[in-house]
């Protein structure tokens, strides 16, 4: 063994297998352990780079006698294996952390409820159509990790789930966004809210008066938040609302959208916008506001703001078939941004709920639904939640194992005006390998029709 000793890796995804490259060209011994199968792309890097991995199971001897480990944030921190290493006093920090440590770039990072993904791929469309040397990292693209082993940038766009926050200690975000909080993933926070705000809470720690802290201002937890931490959160604040209001450094005005910052103020009607929605006027403000802290010119940020080509399973049109519109929003995996799919809907809808229910209260969407939705498919293998909730409160409500009869029972059900919304509320596991997989079987079936 090499004095700085072994790494273990945990899950040999696009995030371990990075980290586990990083730390190979940083002078650790390596060992990367996957409980399940590991992709064949993944193990061919790990084997032309001559690191050594597991699969199938945990060698747990070998992993509590690292110095440190890097975990897949799939892996709850509560699982038997984290426990022992806690309780052994091994640190256990997650790929972002991992990969800050060897990057002197400049970090702009993203998290929220929802939004994330959008205002992620918009920020990073702004910069780099600015020309700047910019990496895309986290939920998104390739591993922070292996961008800075190979080409370290001159900055990342990097998006943070709640679980790479949980494991991330000393790293710094020289801008961080904070979109939205609303509960989601509760089954991994002990079912206790708080824990889940404290994660997300977690992008704002360690900065300083010269990093800048982005946020929704409206956001009830996020106000409530700040008014408990006080001067806890150093970093410059720059607020963001849909209304012009003191303190807002982007705000809607009379149609346009409003960009202040230290030096100057930028305006664009919002009827330029590429992506529309009140959810997507966040996204805007919020990828505005970084690119203009990041010297973007205004007429750069016009254009990109303007030119960006949205993001699939995002309210995504699919097609018109018989005077019925159907609408591909299967990232939609928590009742909030089903929320917002509902209010942008102008027609009666029909629509797609259920899969994998992380705790979800649809009290939420309950008036949406009632002024909206004229029947419903649910697609789950459990379907009782939604039958409870839902039986009674709308005209019609059945039950689909496929997205064949899924869509077969939603396009009996609509007629001529109406919208097929898939905004399920729930992740896809139950009856899909993903979101992605989800919504492309979607758009297939309503293509076939
Ligand atoms: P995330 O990466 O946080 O899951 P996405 O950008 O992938 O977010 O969008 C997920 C869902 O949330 C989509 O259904 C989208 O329509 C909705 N959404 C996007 N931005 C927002 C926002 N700022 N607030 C609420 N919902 C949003």
């Amino acid at each position: 063994m090499n004095q700085k000793g072994l790494i273990a890796i945990l899950g040999a995804g696009e995030s371990g297998v990075g980290a586990a490259v990083l730390a190979q060209k940083e002078g650790f011994d390596v060992w990367v352990s996957d409980s399940g199968t590991i992709k064949p792309n993944y193990k061919k890097e790990l084997e032309k780079r001559g690191i050594a991995y597991e699969e199938g199971s945990h060698d747990e001897e070998k992993i509590l006698s690292s110095v440190e480990i890097i975990k897949s944030p799939g892996i709850p921190n509560d699982s038997p294996l984290i426990t022992k290493a806690t309780q052994k006093g091994i640190s256990v920090i997650s790929e972002i952390e991992f990969a800050g440590r060897y990057s002197n770039a400049k970090m702009i990072c993203i998290t929220g409820s929802n939004g994330k993904t959008t205002t992620t791929l918009l920020t990073y469309h702004i910069l780099k159509q600015a020309g700047y040397d910019v990496g895309l990292a986290g939920n998104v693209g390739k591993s922070l990790a292996l961008q800075v082993a190979e080409k370290d940038r001159t900055m990342y766009v990097i998006e943070l789930s709640s679980f790479q926050l949980d494991n991330m200690y000393d790293f710094k975000a020289d801008i961080a966004i904070l979109l939205n909080i609303t509960p989601d993933h509760l089954d991994r926070y002990d079912h206790c809210y708080q824990n889940y705000i404290n994660a997300k809470f977690r992008i704002t720690q360690n900065q300083t008066e010269k990093d800048a802290f982005i946020y929704w201002a409206d956001d009830p937890i996020i106000k409530q938040e700040l008014a408990k931490r006080g001067d806890e959160i150093r970093a410059t604040r720059y607020p963001f609302s849909l209304e012009k209001k003191d303190g807002a450094q982007a705000f809607v005005d009379h149609l346009q959208l409003v960009i202040k910052t230290h030096k100057d103020t930028f305006q664009m009607p919002v009827e330029e916008l590429s992506l529309i929605g009140d959810h997507n006027r966040f996204n805007s403000m919020a990828a505005g506001l970084s690119a203009r802290l990041t010297d973007v010119s205004e007429e750069r940020l016009r254009k990109s703001l303007a030119d960006f080509g949205g993001v699939e399973h995002r309210i995504e049109y699919v097609a018109t078939v018989g005077g019925v519109r159907y609408v591909n929003d299967s990232k939609a995996t928590n009742v909030n941004s089903c929320w917002y799919a509902l209010q942008s809907m102008t027609t009666p809808v029909v629509l797609i709920l259920g899969g994998k229910d992380k705790g979800n209260d649809y009290r939420e969407i309950e008036e949406l639904v009632k002024e909206k939705v004229k029947g419903m498919v649910f697609l789950g293998v459990d379907n009782e939640k939604l039958h409870n909730f839902f039986d009674g409160k709308v005209a019609r409500t059945e039950d689909a194992r496929s997205m064949e009869e899924c869509v077969r029972k939603c396009a009996a059900m609509a007629e001529d005006g109406d919208t097929v919304l898939l905004s399920p509320c729930c992740a896809s596991f139950d009856l899909f390998k993903s979101y992605e997989d989800r919504g492309n079987q979607f758009k297939e079936r309503v293509k076939a029709l």
